[in-house]
């Protein structure tokens, strides 16, 4: 008999309806000959109407306690196991809910993105082998003084990897409203396909760059502890993408998949000293104001006196100009700001470009027959980077999608 993980995402259990159907695909894969725990997530809209919620009582500038904002929030999971168990029990199959408290499952202290310190799956073992099927609370756990916890937005994917990890499943599967990860979002690219397998790397790159498929810190933790995973709809039986390590075949394809992300502005500073420092003071003052900075460029210095772009979120960009006006006098009188938005970044990633020289060439030279003038450029081992006028990115997602031969 094996033992099979799986976890279902707030859209899969949105309605009764759709917990019935769910309870239906757990029953198919005991029948199968399954041992399953499921995971579940909060119905679609929960989450976030509790947070509502929470704002809605504790007033305008004020911020809930955290240590009730996590008892409220690992509410909306414990609806859906209660649901789920009892549509099972209906159908004449034998269920029990588990919060993640209950399944054994210990985090730290830090309320609404604990991270899970250990996991005792004795008792959850225990519940398997007289014959139930569990259904799990995503999202959650407890401290080691019994306090509740939350994960993180989009928790549910680690409580499925790492409960996989920790009882040695068989299979972990994690369904969603999509039927994998595609080479590009298929919205953009219609001839996007899916792709049957990816390594963790890729999928981490490809999450970092744009693509929205899974928590990153889930990927995370199943490369540190090489839980293999599969990501496919609860909507239909294709079968979906495998998530694992990287084989040797896998580096015969060049470029496994094409990212984009819009809505991104540009700060510069220019006319900065060539001094060490600089960089530190700038970037220093961006992080105390908790921006999230994404691509850095500096350019090598001829005259003692450089350029420094980064990108950000277009949201964050009166922030950033606001942590960096102090700095910029102390840099000295020629120092200047300039910020623009309506950029997007554009990636492209696959782990077989370590082994292939010429990628970022192929790359430059399509986005230049359309057109499109590339700002910045960033690289690591698997991925390269640009950022290109927003209103082009349809364009130059076809066109580097149509170049790699990703359409197949
Ligand atoms: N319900 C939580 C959220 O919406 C956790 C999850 O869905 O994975 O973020
Ligand atoms: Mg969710």
């Amino acid at each position: 008999m094996s033992l099979i993980v799986q976890k279902y995402g707030g859209t899969s259990v949105g309605t009764p309806e759709r917990i019935i159907h769910v309870a239906r695909k757990i029953i198919e894969t005991r029948d199968a000959g399954n041992q399953v725990i499921a995971v579940v997530s909060a119905m679609a809209g929960v989450t976030n109407r509790l947070i509502e919620l929470a704002g809605q009582v504790t007033g305008e500038g004020k911020s809930p306690t955290e240590r009730e904002m996590d008892v409220l929030l690992a509410t909306g999971e414990q609806t859906t196991i209660a649901l789920t168990a009892m549509a099972l029990n209906a159908m004449g199959a034998k269920a029990v809910s588990l919060t993640g408290a209950q399944a054994g499952i210990e985090t730290d202290g830090v309320h609404t993105k604990a991270r899970i310190s250990n996991i005792s799956p004795a008792g959850v073992q225990a519940l398997l082998d007289e014959g139930n099927i569990i259904i799990l609370a995503g999202f959650q756990g407890k401290t080691a003084d019994g306090k509740i916890t939350t994960l993180g937005r989009g928790g549910s994917d680690l409580t499925a990897i790492a409960m996989a990890a920790a009882v040695d499943a068989d299979l972990c599967q994690i369904f969603t409203d999509v039927d994998g990860v595609y080479t590009c979002d298929p919205r953009v690219v219609p001839e996007a396909r899916k792709i049957p397998e990816i390594s963790y790397d890729e999928l981490l790159e490809m999450a970092s760059s744009g693509t929205k498929v899974m928590q990153s810190r889930s990927v995370e933790f199943a490369k540190k502890f090489g839980v293999r995973f599969e990501v496919r709809s609860s909507l239909n039986n294709n079968p979906g993408t495998l998530v694992r390590e990287e084989t040797m075949s896998m580096e015969s394809v060049v470029i496994r998949g094409v990212s984009l992300e819009r809505a991104q502005a540009k700060v510069t500073i220019a006319g900065v000293p060539d001094l060490p420092g600089t960089a530190g003071k700038i970037f220093g003052a961006v992080a105390a104001a908790n921006i999230l900075v994404d691509m850095i460029v500096q350019n090598v210095s001829k005259t003692g006196i450089t350029d420094i772009s980064f990108t950000v979120h277009k949201d964050d960009v009166a922030k950033a100009e606001a942590a960096l006006r102090p700095v910029l006098s102390e840099l000295g009188e020629a120092v200047s700001l300039e910020a623009q938005d309506g950029i997007a970044k554009l990636s492209v990633v696959g782990i077989g470009m370590r082994s292939h020289s010429g990628v970022a060439a192929e790359m430059f030279q399509a986005l230049s027959e359309a057109g499109i003038n590339i700002e910045m450029i960033s690289t690591s081992e698997i991925k390269i980077t640009v950022t290109i006028a927003e209103s082009q990115i349809d364009e130059a997602a076809q066109v580097t999608h149509e170049v790699f031969g990703l359409a197949g």
